[in-house]
């Protein structure tokens, strides 16, 4: 087998399953990406769902044996809704990040590439294939980086000249040689937009983020949210995207090329008030099709009341009492506490000063006297 020739036969097979962007590139280790993550380590600046074996997430080879080459493949997702949502007045919305939006990415990029290896292996048996997305041990970013399918731009997000930052990553290990493509040059050049206008400053300059302090992932903790960062959230209720959007390199990139990416806007930008009591069967029937999910709906809900909070919504105040009172999680009662400080008015007043006479728990007393504080200075 003419490896070059096999290499542009998977490039074309791959333009005929959904991929739209291909790369390729050695095995070798990921040696700056080692010193990041070491660097990042030191930090503290992990968000502690990646693998905490630095080794493993830059050495190939300490994930199959005797690979040779890393495939990198892109799959592009829209950033704007075909169909818009249409509230009543006064009806306030959360929202989930883009990569939230349409059946969750996992699922389908590990499709396409499960369909890569059987052309591989229906050409080559003996070939040697290892696929992972996000998930994995590699660094998807880096495998496309080294591949060429976009630069690393200052908002740590991959940037390809075709769709922008708007792509899913997979990568595929091999046993094959296949020709390595030439890494992209980085082209932010002086901007700087997303580092200046991160809302929580978790851009370090040269593109290293801090986890600890990132929306996206706040949004995906489960337990109280750090006073500094609740007003940060907005109605944020998975992920940020507000590093990609301000990004010149996105301007008038929206790509419907996959159905299945396709948002349902009532799951993308659902009502907040429903979210506050959704049960879990009509949350894993709503939510659960979508990425965001993946941590259950407590975070979803705690970010609701902040996004409610956020909006000062009186509508709001009937159902963030009755949360405070009634719902059996601490993290969502104190929050709720807090949230009708924020929110205000006589009927706040009265619920919180009777809730601290009844709340037992260490843990919500406190948010319920932070709220008090709030309408009583
Ligand atoms: Fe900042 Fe949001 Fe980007 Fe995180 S996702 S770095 S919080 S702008
Ligand atoms: Fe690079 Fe500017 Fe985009 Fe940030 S906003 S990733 S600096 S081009």
């Amino acid at each position: 087998m003419d490896i070059v020739q096999f290499k542009q036969e998977v490039i074309e097979y791959s333009k005929t399953i959904g991929i739209d962007k291909i790369g390729f590139t050695s095995a070798s280790t990921f040696d700056e990406m080692k010193n990041r993550l070491i660097r990042q380590q030191a930090h503290h600046y992990q968000s502690g769902f990646e693998e905490p074996d630095i080794e493993k997430r830059v050495n190939p080879s300490l994930l199959m044996d005797k690979p040779r080459s890393i495939i990198s493949i892109a799959v592009a997702y829209p950033s704007k809704m075909k169909v818009r949502v249409v509230s009543k007045r006064g009806e306030r919305r959360g929202i989930f990040c883009r990569a939230s939006w349409g059946k969750d990415y996992h699922h389908i990029l590990r499709e396409r590439l499960q369909k890569l290896e059987e052309f591989i292996q229906a050409r080559i048996p003996e070939a040697i294939c290892k696929s992972m997305v996000d998930t994995g041990e590699l660094v998807d970013r880096a495998v496309a980086q080294r591949a060429g399918i976009g630069w690393s731009g200052k908002n740590c997000s991959i940037i390809t000249p075709e769709f922008g930052s708007y792509v899913y990553l997979g990568e595929m290990i091999t046993s094959l040689p296949f020709e390595p493509d030439e890494p992209m040059e980085d082209r932010c050049g002086s901007c700087n937009k997303c580092v200046d206008v991160c809302p929580t400053g978790a851009l370090i300059q040269g593109g290293q983020l801090d986890a600890q302090k990132c929306v996206a992932f706040l949004t995906q903790t489960k337990g109280f949210l750090a006073e500094q960062y609740r007003e940060k959230l907005g109605n944020r209720l998975y992920g940020c995207d507000t590093c990609q959007t301000v990004c010149p390199e996105n301007k008038g990139k929206d790509f419907h090329l996959h159905k299945e990416m396709e948002p349902d806007p009532e799951v993308a930008k659902p009502l907040l008030r429903p979210l506050l009591f959704i049960g879990n069967r009509e949350f894993k029937e709503k939510f659960g099709p979508v990425s965001g999910s993946w941590r259950g709906k407590k975070p979803i809900q705690r970010n609701a009341i902040i996004a409610l909070a956020h909006y000062k919504d009186e509508t709001a105040v009937d159902d963030l009492i009755k949360v405070m009172t009634e719902d059996p999680r601490p993290v969502i009662r104190g929050t709720a506490a807090w949230a009708l400080g924020k929110i205000g008015g006589e009927e706040s007043l009265a619920a919180l000063k009777q809730a601290l006479q009844q709340e037992k728990d260490g843990e919500v007393i406190p948010e319920i006297e932070k709220g008090l504080s709030f309408i009583e200075q």
